[in-house]
């Protein structure tokens, strides 16, 4: 498949764990069938993330991390973050312009307007501007009604039960 006839927007959100796994499954699935995806992932760098290893493998699906490593702090972000989330949102903003994706998707980028790094203009701006043919997910908890309102796929991930809960830390290999 050279690209998709009609690209949509998918939002994958809620407060239970499954929303960047799936947008990963969804770009393996795409990349299977010769899509060019790329996943900007905000908020989060350097730590060994699973997927940034074995992303390296996968031809025609690249990762790309604006984030530092360190929890950034709600609505007090520190220059570094707000220079880093800028960056991503550019590259973002560059892969659409160039029409060098065909599955572009933006990890945390709910959590990045929420906690002030991005605005929400920004990001109603960039789905504003995204080409017929472009598939575009927005993964992160708290997607604001806006965003909603304009998704055609909205997916909504509800914890039932975690294992946070009951003392059990992230664990490598599963949630990082
Ligand atoms: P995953 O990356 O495993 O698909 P996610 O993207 O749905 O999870 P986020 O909301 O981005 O989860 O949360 C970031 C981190 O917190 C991840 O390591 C995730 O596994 C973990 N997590 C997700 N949901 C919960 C929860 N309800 N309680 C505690 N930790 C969670
Ligand atoms: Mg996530």
């Amino acid at each position: 498949m050279a690209s998709l006839a009609k690209g949509l927007i998918q939002v994958y959100t809620g407060n239970g764990k499954g929303k960047t796994t799936a947008a990963l499954g969804q770009g393996l699935r795409a990349a299977g069938h010769g899509l060019r995806v790329t996943m900007i992932q905000f908020m989060k760098g350097k730590i060994n993330y699973g997927e940034l290893e074995a992303l390296r493998a996968v031809d025609g699906f690249t990762l790309e991390q604006f984030g530092l490593p360190t929890f950034v702090k709600k609505g007090a972000p520190s220059p570094e973050d707000l220079r880093l989330a800028a960056e991503g949102f550019a590259r973002a903003e560059q892969l659409l312009r160039e029409g060098s994706v065909d599955v572009l998707i933006l990890d945390e980028i709910n959590v990045a307007v929420d906690y002030g790094l991005l605005t929400l203009e920004q990001v109603l701006g960039l789905i504003e501007a995204k080409p017929p043919q472009v598939e575009l997910i927005l993964t992160g908890r708290y997607a604001p009604p806006e965003i909603l309102e304009r998704a055609d796929l909205v997916s909504e991930v509800r914890e039932v039960k975690h294992p946070y809960a009951a003392g059990v830390q992230a664990r490598e290999g599963i949630e990082y």
